[in-house]
């Protein structure tokens, strides 16, 4: 029996998978403590694990600091996860005397479970519930401006708030070190090997599970007529203009519509519904995806992983630049296509391409048999268990760097003779402009080596 520390920010998308493997391991006969807050209090005790209530530790928000959290601020995230962390140091100093865990599961952006860890030594376990990001797969992200602009001018202010852990004896580089884990930290991912961007780069200290979900029921989708599920999610979901748009393309068409529209919104506001639809503040949306035949999601990685379990293809209508990355891999394996035109007209469109050719549908399939063939909640359970978990020491995307890293000099090598030779024969006054081609060129350059290397060292490993 051990005992085990669970750590999560207050967030369905974050919280959920962490729910069956809670119950596994109390299944199991371990003691674990959840650190969360009373909206999930109920979730929490049906897993049959010790709920501790945090909600004292938030911090007082103002209007704007409340609109960047809801527009998922990476800035704001940051900041009040550290002040966050400050808040609870006194309390955590003493669970973590008193219950003594043997190990700590924490989601990957809960800083204060990862900081507390290291504090008090105790092995940890992260529990990612997005893609696992690294070089590589971070390229699957396309950050909007908004994003962009968030990052580069919230970089000084989270360095300055980080100054505030050292102090308390937390010793933390950059933000990047907190967020992003390397290759020698213990992680579960909810997806499987083949659905997660470059998995071969990372190294056995990951685990992919597959989804973790409650429910052991098949997709069924036999009725009299389609059912077309819609979700923005439980963050970014206040869209009525949306939901309007999808009830007037969907109304005259032979299906059934389920909306689930999130808390935020008045149901009745979206005026008076056809016959064909029904919208909801919060659905099961397990049970709902199981019979559904197309899901127009925001692509929150639960949300996809849980359509494709249950074999459901997809309109893919992302709004951050991590959403978009699950939409990029969920396109490429074919189980949908991107909601390019969010009108009237655009929407109808989208949901009869989906419906109309069963290819969709054929590849939602074909990931969901993949999902359910992972070692899912009980594997999770066992690598939490066996933590710190011993590693064969190999490290992937290093052994890919250097091999790139020698093209990257062959590069610049060919561009220093090119530029020299451009001076001697045609112009001196020019090079700088031949200089700075280079540098910009190099970049695309050392990403399409990297992904080549990547790809051939993969396949000599798979002995494809
Ligand atoms: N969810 C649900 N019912 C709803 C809407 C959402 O059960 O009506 C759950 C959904 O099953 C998923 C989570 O809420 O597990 C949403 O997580 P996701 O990562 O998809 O998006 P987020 O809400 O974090 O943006």
């Amino acid at each position: 029996m051990k005992k085990i520390a669970f750590f999560c920010i207050p967030a369905h998308g974050h919280t959920n998978p962490m729910l069956p493997v809670a119950a596994e391991l109390v299944q199991r006969g371990n003691k674990v403590r959840f650190y969360s807050f009373e909206e999930f209090r109920e979730k929490i005790e049906k897993t049959g694990a010790e709920f501790i209530s945090c909600d004292r530790f938030l911090p007082e928000l103002n209007e704007k600091q409340k609109e960047n959290l809801k527009n998922i601020s990476q800035t704001e995230m940051s900041i009040q996860d550290i002040r966050i962390t400050l808040k609870m140091n006194d309390f955590l100093e003493k669970e973590f005397k008193e219950f003594q865990p043997d190990v700590v599961y924490t989601d990957s952006v809960c800083f204060w479970g990862k900081l507390n860890a290291w504090k008090f030594n105790v092995p940890m376990v992260v529990s990612t519930s997005t893609f696992a990001f690294n070089q590589l797969s971070s390229q699957y992200i396309k950050n909007t401006p908004a994003e962009l602009a968030d990052m580069i001018f919230g970089l000084p202010k989270i360095s300055k708030e980080l100054k505030t852990l050292e102090p308390y004896g937390y010793h933390v580089k950059n933000t990047l070190s907190l967020v992003q884990n390397d290759n020698s930290t213990d992680c579960i991912v909810y997806t499987s090997e083949n659905f997660q961007p470059y998995s071969e780069s990372f190294s056995d200290h990951y685990r992919f599970v597959g989804p973790s979900v409650f429910s052991k029921v098949l997709p069924n989708k036999k009725k009299d007529r389609p059912l077309v599920y819609i979700s923005m999610g439980t963050v970014i979901n206040d869209r009525p203009d949306f939901y309007k748009n999808c009830i007037s393309a969907l109304k005259d068409m032979e299906i059934d519509v389920i909306i689930s529209c999130g808390n935020a919104i008045d149901k009745s506001s979206l005026g008076e519904l056809p016959e064909n639809i029904k919208v909801y503040n919060y659905v099961d949306q397990l049970d709902i995806l199981s019979k559904a035949d197309a899901f127009i999601t925001h692509c929150g990685m639960n949300s996809v992983s849980e359509s494709l379990y249950m074999a459901t293809p997809m309109v893919f209508y992302p709004q951050t630049g991590e959403q978009y990355a699950v939409a990029r891999r969920a396109k490429e394996i074919g189980a949908g296509e991107m909601l390019t035109d969010d009108s009237v007209e655009g929407i109808k469109k989208a949901v009869k391409t989906i419906l109309d050719n069963k290819n969709y549908a054929r590849s939602a399939d074909k990931c969901s048999k993949d999902f359910r063939s992972c070692s899912g909640t009980a594997g999770a359970a066992e690598f939490i268990e066996n933590a710190p978990n011993k590693s064969n020491g190999y490290d992937f995307l290093k052994e890919v760097n250097k091999a790139s890293g020698k093209f990257n000099i062959i590069y610049w090598i060919v561009a220093c003779i090119l530029i020299v030779l451009f001076g001697v024969f045609i112009t001196w006054k020019f090079t700088w402009i031949a200089g700075v081609t280079a540098g910009v060129f190099s970049y695309p350059f050392g990403r399409a080596m990297q992904k080549k290397m990547y790809k051939s060292m993969a396949a000599k490993r798979s002995g494809k």
